[in-house]
């Protein structure tokens, strides 16, 4: 037999007894995962304070880290340590607690928990269990980044980070060369000039990208380039190369089996008859698919037919 109390959000609190049972949440539990800024702390919501002041406990990547995030809110809620390197271990115990009555919040060090961070086997042993999942919803540094990005975000992709290894990576991009919604990228500031080369040599020069570095923090930067003069600018430009980054790129042009085959006769026809750019023009109004594209490949067939 347990008697505890469990404290809710909004100050409630709960007194409940009964046998201690492992495997079936208590019902007045809750498992609540709760978004932190992702620099500027005027982003925290009301909701997640009342939260992370409520419950028993808060599982945090970094305790150190997000002991100064209470700190500065006055909220003294015991933290306990939830990261890649001990979630095998913690689950079970968090899984207790959680079956005993208590309510616990998941942060990540920033933005919302289980987006490229720990949370996933905890979220799913908890629904399994019939533990209620709460999310607090609040920063998301892909999706602020994709929304002031102007690059379409009716469908998009969301990648996280990419291969380390330049081999491993070129593969993952060149599964990707097809893909026609954006495509989200985080990317560590050691890694942004290697990866934005491999994707110049992958998706090609053309395609637009965006790069969404340090947001809601001072050095916020969000530049819309062509990848290769974002690659270039980037290279070229050392304090682009630090802090956090999200890196955009726009889906591959939509292509279907008739226009390429039509585009494949095309061309080469108007390339014989015109000058290469009316010819590019003509060929992209018939066809949609981007000018630029088209002037670089009528100009091979110009160079090739001399
Ligand atoms: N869970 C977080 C979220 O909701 O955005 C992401 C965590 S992931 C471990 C960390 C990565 O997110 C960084 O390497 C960077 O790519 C991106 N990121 C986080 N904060 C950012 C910011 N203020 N500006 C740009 N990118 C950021």
């Amino acid at each position: 037999m347990y008697s505890t109390t469990a404290r809710l959000p909004y100050g409630q609190k709960v007194q409940f007894s009964g046998q201690n049972v492992s495997t079936q949440a208590d019902n007045s539990s809750a498992l609540y995962l709760v978004a932190t800024p992702i620099g500027n702390l005027g982003d925290i919501s009301s909701r997640a304070l009342d939260v992370l002041q409520s419950v028993n406990v808060v599982a945090a990547e970094d305790t150190r880290h997000s002991r100064h995030l209470l700190q500065h809110f006055a909220i003294n809620t015991r933290l306990i340590a939830y990261h890649e390197h001990n979630e095998e271990q913690q689950t079970p115990v968090l899984l207790k607690m959680l079956a005993e009555g208590e309510s616990i919040a998941l942060v990540s060090d920033a933005g919302t928990p289980l987006v490229s961070d720990p949370g996933y086997r905890l979220v799913s042993a908890a629904l399994e269990r019939g533990v209620r999942v709460i999310p607090i919803p609040g920063a998301c540094a892909a999706i602020a980044a994709l929304s002031a990005s102007g690059l379409p975000t009716d469908r998009f992709v969301f990648e996280g980070f990419l291969p380390a290894k330049q081999g491993a990576r070129v593969r993952h991009l060149d599964s990707l060369k097809d893909e026609q919604r954006t495509l989200v990228f985080y990317e560590s500031c050691h890694r942004i000039v290697l990866s934005l080369k491999d994707m110049v040599s992958v998706f090609g020069s053309e395609r637009q990208a965006v790069l969404a570095r340090e947001l809601t923090k001072t050095f916020e930067t969000i530049r819309k380039y062509s990848l290769g003069e974002l690659a270039d600018w980037v290279e070229q430009d050392s304090n682009q190369q630090k802090g956090e980054i999200v890196l955009l790129v726009e889906g591959a042009e939509t292509s279907n089996e008739g226009d390429a085959m039509l585009l494949a006769k095309l061309l080469p026809a108007l390339v014989k008859e015109l000058p290469v750019k009316q010819a590019a023009k003509i060929a992209s109004q018939v066809t949609g698919v981007n000018k630029n594209k088209l002037y670089k490949q009528a100009l091979k067939l110009k160079s090739n037919s001399k």
